[in-house]
């Protein structure tokens, strides 16, 4: 849990810092979902313990945008778009990537933050919950979970890597590959790909450049990789068959879930019959509120792996926001005992138990959705359904501290300093809460703070 809580601190530095009031130029989002972040993780580990650094530091974060791009920008964060996942055609491919993106973070080549601000200015990220209807979670009042995340992963939209810097990362990248046994076959793919423009259509030119500007593509630099990489023991290493499962697997769950519909199920017709076409067009059908057909193919799923933690999560989901809560809560309890707790899965159980509106289902939801905070602050909704439960217990210091939590997330600092003093005069003097509560004012009001300077 250790990464996890840097990787917090780390966000929380940033809430701290950032204080951007002018309009977004253009929001970026950040898209969570359990499965894929999961599979990040897995996929990135092996190259981080071949690399100098911690295991467990780096994280990975998925940005919502269809452009082709992956970057580093300060912290040990990598930021992948989902446009990247789309345009890759295996785990190797992405792993390539993933290599090259922690050679510039060992190589310190992340700018620093203060350096770049002007030019990030304004531009601001919307957290996305892969699956939980904004409004159904309360999001419409969370201010639509725009978080304060982001200026740094706005970067990556004028960000760029000089020649020297680039052949560095080249060196480092072939090193981990290499030292993690991953053949660097998948890093040469995909790298030519993005430079013959050999993206399959629906991209446009803009979106196949993306990762090219930040990371200048020559023939040379490719030429010189590509011979770094084939004298490596590692060329011909077999790529992991499970990775590459699970990595068509949430390929297909995000396109089922970013994708209009129909071009869902364009792509994949009803005639397919493997787990990712199923995958994929119960997100379609989910999207389009054909609920008894959404339905149909996560049972589907769930015949074929009855223990799948993310299809029962999936098949929670699609009940749970079509006004089913309480059908939802048999598969979402099941892939909370799956995952241990998984904090975004908690999130979504705290919340089905909340809507059955059966009070005697409430205690449970403030274990679940403490728990959920506890182990990832990061989660506007969960907060926001935490404080729901304490009002229906008649608790308005916690559920202030709550709204407050969730604001501070949403830059709504006003609100959040008023509901965080509020937290603070009602709860039990020097508790943790009530320290909590304090820092909250502290940050809202060092923000406010600093806007007003600006003026
Ligand atoms: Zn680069």
């Amino acid at each position: 849990m250790r990464g996890r809580s840097l990787f917090l601190a780390y966000l929380l530095a940033l809430l701290a810092s950032l204080a951007v009031a002018a309009k977004p130029v253009a929001a970026q989002s950040m898209l969570r979902d359990a499965e894929t972040e999961q599979l990040l993780k897995d996929m990135l580990a092996p190259l981080v313990e071949a690399s100098e650094l911690e295991p467990g530091n780096v994280e990975v974060v998925l940005i919502n945008d269809p452009s082709i791009n992956a970057f580093v920008a300060g912290g040990q964060v990598i930021y992948v778009h989902t446009g990247l996942i789309e345009a890759a055609t295996s785990a190797n491919e992405v792993q390539g990537v993933l290599a090259h993106e922690l050679g510039h973070i060992t190589a310190g080549h992340a700018v620093r933050f203060d350096e770049r601000i002007k030019a990030a200015n304004g531009i601001s990220i919307l957290s996305l919950l892969l699956g939980v209807g904004a409004v159904l979670a309360g999001a419409g009042e969370a201010g639509m979970g725009v978080i304060a995340a982001g200026q740094q992963a706005a970067m990556g939209s004028f960000l760029s890597f000089n020649r020297d810097q680039e052949a560095a990362t080249d060196l480092a990248g072939v090193r981990y590959l290499s030292g993690a046994g991953i053949s660097g076959k998948g890093m040469i793919a995909f790298f030519e790909k993005l430079r013959g423009n050999e993206i399959r259509s629906g991209y446009s030119q803009a979106d196949e450049a993306a990762y090219s500007r930040t990371h200048p593509l020559t023939g040379d630099r490719i030429q010189v990789l590509r011979g770094l990489l084939d004298d490596s023991p590692s060329w011909d290493a077999v790529p992991d068959a499970g990775l590459q499962e699970r990595f068509v697997r949430a390929k297909a769950k995000l396109s089922g879930y970013l994708s209009e519909p129909r071009r869902t199920l364009n792509a994949f017709p009803l005639r397919d019959k493997s787990i990712p076409a199923h995958y994929a067009r119960a997100y379609a059908y989910h999207k389009d509120a054909r609920v008894d057909l959404a339905l149909a193919e996560t049972d589907a799923l769930l015949a074929a792996e009855p223990d799948n933690p993310w299809f029962l999560e999936l098949k929670g989901q699609v009940l749970l926001e079509s006004g089913r809560p309480r059908d939802a809560l048999v598969p979402l309890r099941r892939a909370v005992e799956l995952t241990l707790a998984h904090p975004l899965i908690a999130g979504m159980l705290g919340h089905a138990l909340i809507a059955t509106e059966d009070p005697a289902n409430f205690p449970e939801a403030e274990n679940v959705l403490r728990a959920s905070v506890q182990r990832d602050r990061y989660n506007p909704f969960a907060w926001y359904q935490l404080g729901v439960v304490y009002e229906a217990r008649g608790d308005m210091p916690r559920a202030r501290l709550a709204s407050a939590e969730q604001q501070v997330m949403n830059r709504l600092y006003p609100q959040a300093l008023q509901n965080a003093q509020a937290a603070e005069a009602g709860l039990p003097y020097g508790s943790p809460d009530w320290i909590r509560a304090q820092d909250v004012a502290l940050e809202a009001r060092a923000e406010l703070e600093r806007v007003r300077k600006k003026r």
